[in-house]
């Protein structure tokens, strides 16, 4: 990853306005101390990588990061909703209060792994990146605790507890450390299988809304029939563009059809997952199951719609009710600030750094959301696939691999954005 000084004047002057020299040679610096700092990042990775923890008990991994921090020079928070952790740097001068937001727990999983560095917890393992987030974290606060004179305004790294459990950052948010930070903007991104270098993201809806549903009849229905009947209502309800079908997440990063592609097939889509289960309870029967809708707007009509498909059955008579009974908000980035961001990073680092993605993936979700319901921000998706290596960063799957290179792009792209939303006047 390389700046394009030859085009740093011209593009400084659209996307900055009139800079001094001083001030553009800044992200100079940044690419070049991420460039030092980058074998211990990789160091600190792989100790993460060794020594995962689950939602709820990061208290190794808490006091890695606090050391860290401190060792930065920056003020440390620590014990925020749980293992939690704050570093907290202070600019040279007045400017807006901007935080950067990492995930720290790990995933239960036990698939091999032939890395020298690899989990000594069985059964546990960062299956998921949350490791490379965490070092990213601290790298961008490394470089930017260098380079605290250019920043103006308070840049907050969260460490946060507990994401695959959805409750670390809904906890977080009501804290006392969090409303006394008063943020004017969040920042957060996610290793995905896209290839390394390459940064996406789309303002609004970034993945697909997950809801769970359950339908209720008065009489149990054999496997057979709730089997046939789930599959009509599978069929009835469908909503997708030709071709592929949204529920294959690898194809999401393949360049023709994938979420790059305006025409892609990861839009505007409504599916219900294969998988139901069943259940006899109180006398009554339930088919349970989740269905990924990309349309906010829709969904209060699926209800009516699956009712619809249940009453042209033979089943008609059986069935009293069907609703919603989970379902978690969806990353939703600030449209203004996302298209500020690709604008700066791809001025920066060159035209296809950060590039656009157009379709919603479903099965993901992140609970960065409740931070964007306090404060404007933005996640992003870091690739972090080398095809050529074989390395496929495809999250959760048996072989989640991680180009470390990654770590170096998202550490002075995001160093070089926060340093510049933070000294907007
Ligand atoms: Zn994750």
């Amino acid at each position: 990853m390389k700046l394009k000084p030859h085009l740093i004047i011209f593009l400084f002057s659209i996307a900055f306005g009139c800079k001094t020299l001083e001030e553009k040679s800044i992200h100079l610096n940044i690419e070049k101390d991420t460039k030092e700092i980058f074998d211990s990042l990789v160091e600190i990775r792989r100790d993460f990588h060794q020594n995962p923890e689950l939602a709820g008990n990061e208290i190794r991994t808490a006091k890695m990061i606090t050391k860290h921090l401190l060792s930065l020079g920056l003020e440390v928070k620590t014990g925020i909703a749980g293992n939690g952790v704050i570093g907290i740097l202070k600019g040279s001068g007045d400017g807006k209060n901007i935080a950067w937001r990492a995930d720290m727990d790990a995933i239960p999983s036990d698939f091999s792994d032939d890395a020298s560095y690899k989990s000594k917890v069985k059964g546990l393992q960062h299956g998921c990146g949350h490791d490379v987030h965490m070092a990213i974290g601290l790298g961008i606060a490394e470089v930017l605790a260098k380079n605290k004179e250019a920043i103006n305004g308070t840049i907050y790294f969260i460490f946060q507890p507990e994401e695959e459990t959805f409750v670390g950052a809904k906890n977080m948010v009501t804290t006392s450390e969090f409303s006394t930070m008063n943020l004017d903007e969040i920042y957060a991104l996610h290793v995905t299988a896209l290839p390394v270098g390459q940064i996406m993201v789309k303002p609004n809806e970034l993945y697909a809304y997950q809801k769970r549903i359950q339908i209720t009849f008065k009489d149990n229905l054999s496997k057979e029939e709730a089997k046939d009947l789930y599959d009509t209502i599978r069929t009835e309800t469908l909503r997708k563009k030709d071709g592929v079908n949204p529920w294959e997440i690898p194809k999401a990063f393949d360049s023709a059809i994938g979420l790059s592609n305006p025409n892609t097939v990861f839009k505007d889509y409504l599916f219900l997952e294969e998988n139901f289960v069943t259940e006899e309870a109180n006398n009554q029967f339930h088919i349970k199951g989740y269905l990924y809708e990309t349309d906010k707007s829709n969904l209060p009509n699926i209800l009516s719609k699956i009712e619809q498909a249940i009453n042209n059955t033979t089943f008609k008579d059986q069935f009293i009710s069907v609703s919603y009974i989970q379902g978690n908000p969806t990353v939703l980035n600030d449209e203004e600030l996302t298209s500020k961001a690709m604008n700066l990073l791809n001025d920066l680092y060159g035209d296809e750094t950060a590039v656009m993605n157009y379709g919603q993936i479903p099965y993901f979700n992140d609970d960065f959301i409740y931070f964007q319901q306090k404060v404007p921000g933005v996640y992003f998706l870091l690739g972090g696939s080398n095809y050529e290596k074989e390395i496929v960063a495809m999250n959760h799957a048996p072989n989640f691999r991680v180009d470390e290179k990654c770590i170096k792009v998202g550490v002075a792209s995001f160093s070089s954005l926060i340093l510049e939303r933070a000294n907007v006047k």
